[in-house]
């Protein structure tokens, strides 16, 4: 038995650290994809410097190779950058709450209004008024109602001969009166970025203090959209950015760029000229996308999730022997709140559907599990492994540590007897059953 537990301890143990050499290497790689994806230079050194110095010194995961472990820290930390402030269209306010659409011409606007007015009415039951702010192509304004009708949207009716500011406040005058949630304003676009657009954007904005202001950006462009987010953002103030034709063969590199350049959020992602291709962000697709390397993303997470899987082993074995001990709790709790449930390591041992039963009825519910990980956290590592240790000076110590109460503490440590005691006795008819590791 001790050769057993030792062997898996023994691959547990780290394989060492990932040195200066390892990450430069890899380094090198990475910076080619991002280039390659049209990523902006300047965002290709800045991400490099900060991923260099926090892979450096990183502990390798067995069973993969440095390289692949770079790349897994690069992915990760992309994830992190494109989407760790990921939000939806944010429409709390007094309605109707005008929403801005801004970009150059032939990015995406008008379809993309209509696609987001479509998507607020039927997910979010809002009631959404359209009103195109471009007056310098009729035909913009007919595209708009067209596609209105066809998401069944209302648009606001054509006046000829207003200013776009006069329309936008037109608009929010017919919302008012119609009881709409929502007013979505496509305004006009021009082939680059000029003042005189500059100006009546920045001017629309003033006269409807819009909740949101997307920048909707074709994914295609590469730097060009980099320089238009930049400049809107400046001139206007964006709150968000749509990124259109991420159905196009592009690598996603501009996503990133604009999302390091603004600081804003990439809240929606058009995937096609109909008016059902709007997505949420998912920026571990981009990731993977702009990196080329999906395959080692995935052979890394394997390697983590086998070692995960390890760990539980080694905690199965410890609860079989009757040592389940309280730093073995917190790693049940965890698995729970990983897997959205009770699962996991419960499941590796014989007949515990009863105590799962149990657990459930306690109404473990996330809150409850997060409170129950603070109070172990707070406790010292001796008394995690030695609960007879906790008195009642120490159990009013950690609930004061924890932010919980003594009723909570004793109600944890109650809930980890019987836990321990029912494992105890499991185990041990389950270990003689087979002969297994008790027997030895
Ligand atoms: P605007 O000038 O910014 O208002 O751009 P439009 O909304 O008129 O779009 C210009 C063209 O791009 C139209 O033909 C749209 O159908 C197309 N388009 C818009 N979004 C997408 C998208 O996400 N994917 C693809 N493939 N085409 C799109
Ligand atoms: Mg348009």
């Amino acid at each position: 038995l001790s050769d057993r537990l030792g062997g898996i301890l023994d691959r547990l143990k780290k394989r060492g650290a990932l040195t200066e050499a390892d990450v430069g290497e890899a380094m090198r790689e990475v910076r080619r994809a991002l280039i390659e994806a049209d990523v902006a230079l300047d965002v290709v050194r800045s991400f490099t410097d900060k991923v260099r110095t926090r892979a450096v010194g990183a502990e390798v995961v067995k069973s993969v190779t440095p390289g692949q472990m770079v790349v897994k820290i690069v992915h990760d930390e992309l994830v992190a950058m494109l989407g760790s402030d990921a939000k939806p269209i944010d429409l709390e306010a007094a309605p109707p709450v005008p929403v801005l659409m801004v970009g150059l011409q032939g990015s995406g606007k008008t379809t993309s209004t209509a696609k987001i007015a479509r998507r607020l009415k039927d997910r979010a039951g809002r009631k959404v008024l359209m009103a195109s702010l471009d007056t310098r192509r009729p035909a913009a304004m007919e595209q708009l109602a067209t596609l209105g009708k066809q998401v069944s949207v209302d648009t606001l009716p054509i006046v000829a001969g207003q200013s776009a500011v006069q329309i936008a406040r037109r608009a929010m005058e017919a919302a008012r009166l119609g009881g709409f949630d929502v007013v979505m304003l496509d305004t006009a676009g021009r082939v680059t970025l000029d003042e005189a657009l500059m100006a009546e954007v920045a001017e629309v904005k003033a006269a409807t203090g819009p909740h949101e202001v997307l920048l909707v950006a074709d994914s295609l462009t590469g730097q060009d959209a980099v320089n238009t987010a930049k400049a809107f953002d400046a001139r206007v103030g964006l709150t968000g950015i749509v990124l259109t034709r991420a159905d196009g063969d592009g690598r996603g590199g501009a996503a990133l760029s604009m999302r390091a350049v603004t600081g804003k959020p990439i809240k929606l992602v058009g995937t096609g000229e109909k008016m059902d291709a709007l997505e949420d962000f998912d920026p571990r697709r981009i990731a993977g996308r702009i990196l080329g390397m999906g395959d080692v993303v995935s052979l890394v997470e394997k390697a983590v999730e086998n070692i995960d899987a390890e760990k539980a082993m080694a905690a199965a074995e410890r609860m079989r022997k009757g040592n389940f001990d309280l730093e073995d709790l917190r790693m049940q709790l965890e698995q729970m709140e990983k897997l959205g449930g009770l699962g996991g390591l419960m499941g590796m041992l014989p007949g515990i559907g009863k105590l799962k039963n149990q657990m459930a009825n306690a109404n473990l519910d996330d809150k409850v599990i997060r409170r129950q990980k603070a109070i172990i956290d707070s406790m010292t590592k001796k008394e995690r492994r030695n609960p007879k240790l906790l008195d009642a000076s120490r159990r009013k110590r950690i609930a004061a540590g924890s932010g919980t109460k003594v009723e909570d503490v004793n109600k944890l440590m109650k809930m980890h007897r019987q836990m321990a005691d029912m494992m105890k006795a499991m185990g041990a008819s389950a270990g003689g059953k087979r002969g297994g590791p008790m027997a030895g």
